[in-house]
Parts: structure tokens; C-alpha cells; sequence
């Protein structure tokens, strides 16, 4: 089998001398952290998604954290999400001690299936274990279906937050996602990897203003400085009250003026992301791969390329990927279902409790997607897979 010439990396960030400037401005300003760039940050996520507040935080792992506890997540409490997804989405509710179960997937989209969200909930009904929190999770960028989950959410009497980690550039129904239209808090993250990076960092948009001022107080030791919310009257200019217990989940200027340079740029990066997107869509069409899509009313920002090979070949799954890597190309996997990690198995579920998350692991490739993708390395992906079939 040939090899490229260079590593071709599953993904990669897209940094120019703008972001390079940025940053080195803010080395040289009055603040490292808590100046001006955090809240410009916010509201250029607002500006961009539409949603009237947003709390950006040190990740996104974080923001799905105060995000949780702003909609009173308790032990008391169970939160259901995808298996398909990234540990935290999950992690997030056990953080504040809740118990979590999951929704299985739509094997053809490696989204939450609404119609499994269904049969669970009326089950639940009769347990009377219904979830307080759903956290559906945009793989690749793809948005769920968030019209039919909310319709449940209406009906069922839960909360929604969407982890848009993967999605922060795509679409639902023309509206951007983060809108909040059907959700009460959406996540984005901004990791490097992502669609568009601060190195670390995440955001939790919302619509509601006593969550957003809940997750501003989380994500910053539990303190406020607004008179109105003490318990006394203020000692002075220096005072501050805790009157809850946070963290210390704050981004840095330095990330919050990289997330700005790098937001000027999303709509760009996005194109690209989809132009290459549809040489694979194009080269894969008359081959034996399903490849995951986004559903007709969504326009995806494509954090991932996903495609799942026939079940015949899901014998040659672990060989395939061996050999795409052999050729230097970081063919990758996203994601092992989170129920079957040894900590969540020790909570007690077993691989077989989400069937269609179990047969997707067994038939799903990630294959190399990000801006900077060069033509010659796609076509030998392209080339390389197809040989593989
Ligand atoms: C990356 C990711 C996260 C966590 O993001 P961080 O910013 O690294 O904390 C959460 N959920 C999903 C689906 C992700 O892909």
C-alpha cells in the first residue's frame, strides 16, 4: 500500500497571522484575564447565533457543567444523552451527582433518535423516572432533530441542553444553531480540533436571563458584585459576596481575543469544510459506505466526515482503519459509545443496552476533514479507502 508523504491528521486548527496579532495585542494590554475580550467574545457568539446571552467558560466541558447546575441538576435528578458522543456530555450531569442513562441512536445519522427519546419516555412516565435534563449532541455538526425533541420536552416536562460542541457554524431550519429556538441552553467548544478554536474554551448561550446570571455565578467561585443580590449593604468599592458555591471555569483574554479573530473566519472555514465534504459525498456515492448526513432542514458546519461501512465488512472495521493509518492517514473513530467505558460500566450499564450505538462503533470511520486539507491529500483518502472496500 503506498503512504502519503506527510501524517494527514483527522483534523487541525486554521491559525493566521490575525489570530497570531490578536493574541501578542493582549500580552501587551492592561489584562491577561477578566478584561475587555471575554465580553466581546460573548457577543460576538451572540451576534452570530442569535441567542440574547451567552457565558463563555474554560471549556466546554465546563459551560455543559454550569449549564446542568443552572437547571438545578441534583442528585435527585436523571439526564439522558447520546452514547454516540465525547464523555462529557455525560461527565457533566454525574458532576452534580445526578444519574445518567442514554437514548440510542439513528445508526444512519449517529444522532439521538427521537423515536427511541419517545418509547423511553413513556416508559419513564410509568416509572416515574422521567429525565429533568435531555442533552442531545450535533455529531459532526449535524443538528439533531431539535423540533421533535422539543415537541417532547413540551409534552414530557424537561429541559434541553444542546451540545452543539461540534456545530458552532451550522444551521437548523435557516436558523443558526445556538439560537436556542428549541433548546435552553445550547454549548459550544472550541477545543482545536473543533470548527473554530481559543486553544480551550467553551460557551453556554441561553435565552433566559436567570440562567445565564446562574451560570455566570458558577463559573466564577459563586461571587456577585450586584447590591441587589446580597444579603447586606455593601461594605464598599472593595466588597463582594459568595452567596453560592462556584468555580473557577473563567477563559482568559488571551483565548477570548483568539476565539474573536478565529469567529471572523467561520463562515469561511464552514465553505471549505463543506466543499471538501462534498468531494467525499461525490467520490463515496457509488461505493458500499453510508455516510452520515445532516437531515434536509440543516446545513452543517462538518466537524466530522463520517462514514460506516456495510455490515458485511464490519469484520474488516479495525483492519481498515490499521491500514488507512499505516498510510498515514488518521483514519479515527468518533465515538467509542460511553456506556461501554469501564467507569460508566461500573455504574452499572452493559454494552448490549444500546444496540444501534454498539453496531455503529462496529462500522464508523472518521476519515480526515478540516480547512487546510490539501486536494492531493484527499484524493489519496479517497483512493485509499476505496482500495479498502
Ligand atoms: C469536544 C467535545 C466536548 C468537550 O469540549 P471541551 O471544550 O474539550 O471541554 C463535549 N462534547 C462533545 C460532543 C465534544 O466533541
Amino acid at each position: 500500500m503506498d503512504k502519503f508523504d506527510t501524517f494527514i491528521p483527522y483534523g487541525r486548527q486554521h491559525i493566521d497571522q490575525a489570530d497570531i496579532d490578536a493574541v501578542i495585542d493582549v500580552l501587551k494590554s492592561d489584562y491577561l484575564t477578566q478584561g475587555p475580550k471575554v465580553p466581546a467574545f460573548e457577543n460576538a457568539l451572540c451576534q452570530l447565533t442569535g441567542a440574547e446571552f451567552a457565558c463563555a467558560a474554560n471549556s466546554a466541558t465546563s459551560a455543559l457543567h454550569i449549564a446542568c447546575l443552572a437547571l438545578g441538576v441534583t442528585s435527585e435528578d436523571i439526564v439522558w444523552t447520546s452514547p454516540i458522543s465525547f464523555v462529557a456530555s455525560s461527565n457533566c450531569a454525574l458532576y452534580c451527582d445526578a444519574k445518567v442513562d442514554f437514548v440510542d441512536i439513528d445508526v444512519d445519522t449517529g444522532l439521538m433518535s427521537t423515536q427511541a427519546l419517545k418509547q423511553k419516555l413513556i416508559q419513564a412516565k410509568d416509572f416515574g423516572q422521567l429525565p429533568k435534563v435531555v442533552i442531545p449532541v450535533h455529531l459532526c455538526g449535524h443538528s439533531c432533530d431539535m423540533e421533535g425533541i422539543h415537541q417532547l420536552s413540551q409534552e414530557y416536562g424537561f429541559n434541553i441542553i444542546e451540545d452543539a460542541s461540534h456545530a458552532v457554524g451550522s444551521k437548523y431550519q435557516g436558523k443558526p444553531v445556538g439560537s436556542c429556538q428549541y433548546s435552553d441552553i445550547s454549548v459550544f467548544s472550541f477545543h482545536p480540533v473543533k470548527i473554530v478554536t481559543s486553544a480551550e474554551g467553551g460557551v453556554a448561550l441561553t435565552n433566559d436571563k436567570n440562567l445565564h446570571n446562574l451560570m455566570t455565578k458558577y463559573r466564577s467561585h459563586g461571587i456577585t458584585t450586584n447590591p441587589s443580590e446580597m444579603t447586606e449593604a455593601s461594605h464598599g468599592p472593595w466588597y463582594y459576596q459568595q452567596i453560592m458555591l462556584g468555580f473557577n471555569y473563567r477563559m482568559t483574554e488571551l483565548q477570548a481575543t483568539l476565539g474573536v479573530s478565529q469567529l471572523n473566519k467561520l463562515s469561511k472555514l464552514v465553505e471549505l469544510r463543506n466543499e471538501k465534504a462534498k468531494v467525499y459525498d461525490d467520490a463515496f456515492a457509488d461505493t458500499p459506505l453510508t455516510v452520515l448526513k445532516p437531515c434536509e432542514q440543516s446545513y452543517s458546519a462538518y466537524h466530522l466526515y463520517v462514514v460506516l461501512l456495510p455490515k458485511e465488512k464490519a469484520n474488516a472495521h479495525k483492519e481498515i482503519i490499521e491500514t488507512m493509518r499505516a498510510a498515514n492517514i488518521c483514519a479515527h473513530l468518533h465515538y467509542i459509545p460511553i456506556h461501554t467505558q469501564p467507569y460508566y460500566k461500573s455504574l452499572g450499564f452493559a454494552e448490549s443496552d444500546f444496540p444501534s450505538s454498539l453496531d455503529y462503533y462496529q462500522r464508523a470511520i472518521s476519515i480526515p476533514l478540516y480547512p487546510d486539507l490539501s486536494e492531493e491529500a484527499q484524493q489519496f483518502i479517497i483512493s485509499t479507502l476505496k482500495s479498502l472496500l
